[in-house]
């Protein structure tokens, strides 16, 4: 409980025992008036306060309002009427008071988690000087330079370790419990925690460019971003509330006005009394505080999973999700490459593999990565010039002056050479030197462990049908769908085909089956940004795609994607259990009143109810860890 909340509690407590002893004290007339009116005021003065703020920034119509309308009323009430009976009015502000407290309570600790989550938020990077350890701020350490992190600490900075070995406990940002081990040469990323030796990390990027900086912005964004079932609700308060004041105003005023034409007592004080119940019971606390609530849980309970979900109106367009689509390359493969043969024509094998790894010396793509990784010596970028990638294809570059083109069939024929096929199954690398063919060197991808229970599980949660796109040989691409358990597969495409597919497949599909497509950026940022939901790879993807992307998986695993699925399906399940329970007391009330049934008690007995009851099943989207 923060201080706010503690004021706010003894405020409750206050109250609520001196209106029991005002109760049994024998006083009458104007003293009475004035001790119940210092009990309304000490509970509901900060009410008042905002609904007088509200009247003069123009915003009339809010719960404030209604609430200050309501009591003030009341008390008029017994004034007028004589009776003395204050209680009701206190009663409607202490228990509103009550609802606003426990939903201050409920925020407050979803926030918590989400800060727990915010946590990762590194103060300092340390820098050795001399000897001595140096602290900094993380934004003014250039890209490059070399940071120790003690056991117990946060590494600040991504990087790769240049010394040292140890364990890293990744679970703020992947919710994985189990610490990775890592050791010299491994890339680490920011936000984790250092947790047994100590390393020194060579930065490779700036702070505002790692990890741990990017998420933090995807956080923030998230709450800016409203869904349909949000956005309604804000839309239908601003309608709701003014309609409600109407509609009461009226009901005070008709009947009487009635009365008194047809020559009947007016009976003004009961009709007055029945619209300021009608204003208590229309109050919509419940579903203006229960709704954003309960997106902001579901999407913090998500990114304590590793899945960052960035507003809620992903959250519930991924609820509907009915077709994923897989990139192949680094989502559902490792991406990891391992040179399986080298296949010549006069070349030595380590001279083909020498061209490749220099030519290959700039790319990102995860073959380019498993290319110099073979080759295993250091690489003189300086002898490499002219690079032209070509997406898809593989890439054109001068290496010692001599042209070197690596890549597939599509790109040997793009540059008219007649190449060898090979019937090793892998992604074949053809080559050519200086416009003639040098021979090929076969990779195979290893497929991800998880990938074939992921497939399954997007199955279990009701998706009904799941495609691999690749830019990748027919061969390699059709045994990788059969083993995964894919239902469909494109091969040898383009990125731009890739986007082409995507689309024919939005135009066939019903626009309430939403089709998410899954990918770790490499050339397929486009397709990312058209698809209904773009889930892009977190730790292996690159920025372009983790910027264009609407949810991003930060452990790379495709398990997550339905475990995703799951949670935007239970959050949003939580979001309309929570509208229609709202409106169906309230809708049962307004039926008590119209007969005569209904008096305040019962009003904010069920507004404060329902709104208790809503904001702890919107808690409930939190919990997702079992889903
Ligand atoms: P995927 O759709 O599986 O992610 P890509 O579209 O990234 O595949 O690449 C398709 C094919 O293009 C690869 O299988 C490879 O044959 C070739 N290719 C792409 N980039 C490179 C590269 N840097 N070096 C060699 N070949 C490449
Ligand atoms: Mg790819």
């Amino acid at each position: 409980m923060n201080k706010k909340q503690k004021k706010m509690l003894t405020r409750i407590i206050i109250s609520f025992v001196m209106l029991v002893i005002l109760n049994f004290l024998p006083i009458t007339g104007l003293l009475r008036m004035a001790l119940y009116l210092a009990v309304y005021l000490v509970i509901g003065y900060d009410i008042l306060r905002k609904a007088g703020k509200g009247i003069l920034n123009g915003r009339v119509c809010d719960e404030n309002f209604l609430m200050t309308v309501a009591t003030i009323g009341a008390i008029a009430l017994a004034v007028y009427t004589g009776s003395g009976d204050y209680n009701e009015a206190i009663a409607v502000m202490l228990f509103y008071q009550i609802g606003e407290f426990f939903q201050s309570y409920a925020v407050g600790k979803s926030r918590r988690n989400i800060s727990a989550l915010m946590d990762i938020r590194p103060d300092y990077a340390n820098i050795e000087r001399e000897g001595k350890l140096e602290q900094v701020d993380p934004d003014e350490v250039a890209v490059g330079s070399i940071i120790v992190v003690q056991p117990g600490e946060k590494v600040p900075i991504d990087g790769i370790i240049t010394e040292g070995s140890s364990d890293l406990n990744t679970s703020a940002l992947t919710g994985e419990s189990l610490p990775r081990e890592t050791h010299t040469g491994d890339e680490v990323i920011s936000g984790c925690i250092n947790m047994t030796g100590v390393l020194k990390i060579r930065t490779t990027r700036e702070f505002g460019e790692s990890t741990v900086s990017r998420i933090l912005e995807l956080v923030e964004e998230s709450s800016s971003r409203k869904s349909r079932s949000e956005n309604f609700i804000s839309r239908f308060a601003r309608v709701y509330t003014p309609a409600v004041c109407i509609a009461a105003l009226l009901l005070a005023l008709l009947p009487p006005l009635c009365n008194l034409l047809i020559g009947r007592t007016p009976n003004w004080e009961n009709w007055i009394y029945s619209a300021l119940t009608f204003l208590v019971i229309s109050c919509p606390c419940a579903l203006v505080v229960s709704v954003p609530l309960s997106f902001f849980a579901g999407i913090g309970g998500a990114s304590k999973e590793g899945i960052l979900i960035k507003g809620s109106n992903y959250m519930e367009i991924l609820s509907q999700a009915k077709t994923v689509v897989f990139d192949k390359t680094g989502t559902l493969t490792q991406g990891v490459f391992e040179v399986s043969g080298i296949h010549h024509n006069e070349m030595e094998d380590t001279r083909l593999l020498e061209y490749a790894a220099l030519a290959e010396c700039s790319s990102s793509h995860p073959i380019s990565k498993s290319l110099q990784k073979a080759y295993g010596k250091e690489i003189d970028r300086n002898r490499v010039t002219d690079i032209r990638e070509i997406s898809g294809e593989g890439l054109i570059a001068k290496v010692d002056g001599t042209e070197v083109a690596v890549g597939n069939t599509k790109l040997m024929r793009r540059q008219g050479v007649a190449y060898a096929d090979c019937h090793s199954v892998g992604t074949i690398i053809h080559m050519a030197v200086d416009g003639s063919y040098a021979g090929h060197i076969v990779i195979s991808d290893i497929e991800k462990p998880g990938a074939r229970d992921a497939i399954a599980a997007l199955k279990k949660a009701g998706v009904s049908k799941t495609v691999m796109l690749t830019g990748d040989a027919k061969a390699v691409a059709d045994k990788v769908a059969a083993d995964l358990g894919v239902d469909e597969v494109h091969s040898e495409l383009l990125p731009g085909d890739k986007v082409e597919q995507v689309e024919k497949m939005l135009a066939e599909k019903s626009p309430k089956a939403k089709l998410v497509f899954v990918g770790d950026g490499i050339n397929d940022a486009p397709v990312l940004g058209r698809a209904d939901i773009g889930i892009a790879m977190g730790a292996m993807g690159s920025d372009a795609a983790i910027e264009a992307a609407d949810v991003v998986l930060m452990d790379d695993d495709p398990m997550k994607i339905a475990k995703g699925i799951k949670i935007s399906r239970k959050c949003l399940s939580i979001v309309y259990q929570n509208i229609i329970f709202a409106l169906a007391v309230k809708f049962v009330c307004l039926l008590l009143g119209a007969v005569g049934y209904a008096n305040m008690w019962l009003a904010i007995f069920a507004d404060v109810g329902v709104t208790v009851i809503a904001v702890l099943n919107a808690i409930r989207a939190l919990r997702v860890h079992k889903l």
